[in-house]
């Protein structure tokens, strides 16, 4: 660990919180602005512009004139590929600063936003831009007096509408296809995260970006979120989020023009760990380190554990003797591994949510407090309930916070029953040393990643995305492309 003084380095930072338009930093139309607060201490970060339609329509008309004139999906691949590798670099060269801000805004232990969040959004941005010359169009088999090209084109204006858990991460899985694919993007962060997003996009015009391509509108998400979602000359629409909003992105891209839109929503995604697991203490270590991981606010959170019946002692033993580990510390402080809550609102949510697990009979065996109040800053010991039935809101509903729910089970097809009775499925995770079992019910988990005897391994060749009510869409790997480009056939007479 190095011995930067973050806190020294906190003080210091200069935050412009203004939007990007057109490559220039801009006030909202109207004025406004918002207070960006740190959960880390409570203290105020930035005034940050509180974008509404028409900011959302200047963007728009920056971005489109961008796609129409061909200044980047028109410059040649190799060109486009050297300065999308720039942009990661310089994002390298500013890995201080950007981790810096993702920690204060969001909350999380600086240690993982060096390691983790810098490190896996600049890559992503580097596979893109490498794919980029690496892709090429088919010719379909259609006889001799003809040649059918099969192309994609880029789709046009991109709007990106992202969440506050991995703010600079889940922009890089929007943004880096989208611009690899010749695309303009409008991003819209989240009003409880906004400033890596923003900085993103001034490395990018630094790294040589054309004007236009690359804009950000910080604001609410019923203000300027909908207004992109609403808007008829945006082509498309990525989103991450909660189920419920994607729902509304839904239907807003179906009332107004139609634009193509792709949804990664929520999870309460379930580990099953049988009896006859390779190695119980990797098992419980995968468990707990999966589910505490970035304050339980992780989409994929393995937030329902099933254990066999058999084991569940021995297992809940040795995952009590890890909590201490996983106690909140200061973010700022690079030993610390659990972070604060994102706001007041998660806050009051997720202890909701353990009252209700209290209310409902569940057993406590850990945590279920707030922690470290004395610093100003959000924070809740990890959480561990026993004895959770599949009926309680506990064991249905996504917490997004340090909360793991143990339920016990006897027959794996049960377990994988309750599993699947979920309306979301985009994670799960199976533990058994025996590989035909892994298999059968790795197939019979409705998710769409399954993990076996691990949880929580990535990589960007994958795709990530769920099944249900967890959304329509994949990001990551080259099965991204397919949300930001149109294919095009072109019959020619030989
Ligand atoms: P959210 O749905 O409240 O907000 C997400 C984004 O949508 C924000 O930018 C917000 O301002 C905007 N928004 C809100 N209402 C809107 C509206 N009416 N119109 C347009 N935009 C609107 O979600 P959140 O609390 O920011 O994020 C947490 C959720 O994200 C969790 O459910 C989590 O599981 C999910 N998530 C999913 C993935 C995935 O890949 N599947 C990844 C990360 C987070």
């Amino acid at each position: 660990m190095s011995t930067t003084n973050w806190h020294e380095r906190a003080a210091a930072l200069a935050i412009d919180g203004r939007a990007f338009i057109d490559g220039f930093r801009v006030k909202a139309r109207s004025g406004a602005r918002f207070d960006c607060l740190s959960p880390v201490d409570g203290r105020k970060l930035a005034e940050v512009a509180r974008c509404d339609a028409p900011d959302a329509d200047a963007a728009v008309a920056s971005a489109r004139s961008a796609f129409e004139d061909r200044r980047w999906a028109g410059m040649a691949p190799a060109k486009r590929k050297r300065v999308l590798l720039r942009f990661a670099d310089l994002m390298l060269e500013q890995r201080d600063e950007l981790a810096l801000l993702e920690t204060l805004d969001m909350g999380k232990p600086i240690r993982y936003s060096l390691s983790v969040d810098v490190q896996l959004a600049q890559n992503c941005i580097r596979w893109y831009a490498e794919a980029i010359d690496k892709i090429y169009d088919q010719v379909a088999p259609t006889g001799e007096d003809s040649l059918a090209l099969i192309t994609r084109e880029p789709v046009g204006v991109v709007a990106a509408v992202i969440p506050w858990n991995y703010p600079m991460l889940m922009a890089a899985w929007k943004i880096a296809p989208a611009l690899a694919a010749g695309d303009s993007v409008i991003l819209k962060p989240s009003e409880k995260a906004p400033l890596t997003s923003l900085r993103l996009a001034e490395l990018a015009l630094e790294a040589g970006l054309p004007p236009g391509v690359f804009n950000v509108l910080p604001g609410y998400g019923n203000e300027v979120g909908s207004a992109l979602a609403l808007h008829m000359d945006i082509d498309c629409i990525g989103f991450t989020g909660s189920t419920r909003t994607g729902k509304q992105i839904l239907q807003m891209a179906g009332q107004s023009n139609l634009k193509r839109a792709w949804t990664e929503l929520g999870g309460k995604s379930a580990n099953i760990v049988c009896a006859d697991c390779p190695d119980l203490d990797a098992a419980v270590e995968g468990a707990i380190g999966s589910i505490y991981f970035n304050q339980g606010e992780s989409c994929n959170a393995p937030s329902r554990l099933f254990v066999e019946a058999s084991i569940k002692e021995a297992f809940l033993e040795k995952a009590l003797a890890l909590l201490p580990r996983h106690m909140p510390g200061d973010p700022l402080n690079e030993e610390t591994v659990m972070g604060a809550i994102v706001d007041t609102i998660q806050m009051k949510t997720v202890l909701g949510y353990i009252d209700d697990g209290k209310l409902e009979g569940a057993r406590l065996l850990a945590g279920g407090r707030a922690a470290r109040q004395d610093s100003g800053g959000l924070f809740i010991e990890p959480t561990l309930f026993d004895g959770v039935d599949a009926s309680m809101r506990i064991a249905r509903e996504e917490i997004f916070g340090p909360v793991l729910s143990v339920l016990s089970f006897t027959d794996l097809d049960e377990a994988v029953r309750q599993a699947n009775a979920t309306p979301y499925g985009l994670a799960a995770g199976v533990w058994t040393a025996d590989m035909s079992k892994a298999i059968r019910t790795a197939r019979a988990l409705r998710a769409g990643t399954v993990h076996v005897n691990q949880y929580d391994n990535d990589d960007i060749t994958v795709p990530f995305g769920g099944y249900k009510q967890s959304g329509n869409g994949r990001d990551k790997s080259l099965h991204a492309f397919d949300k930001y480009t149109e294919l095009k056939t072109t019959w020619i007479r030989v």
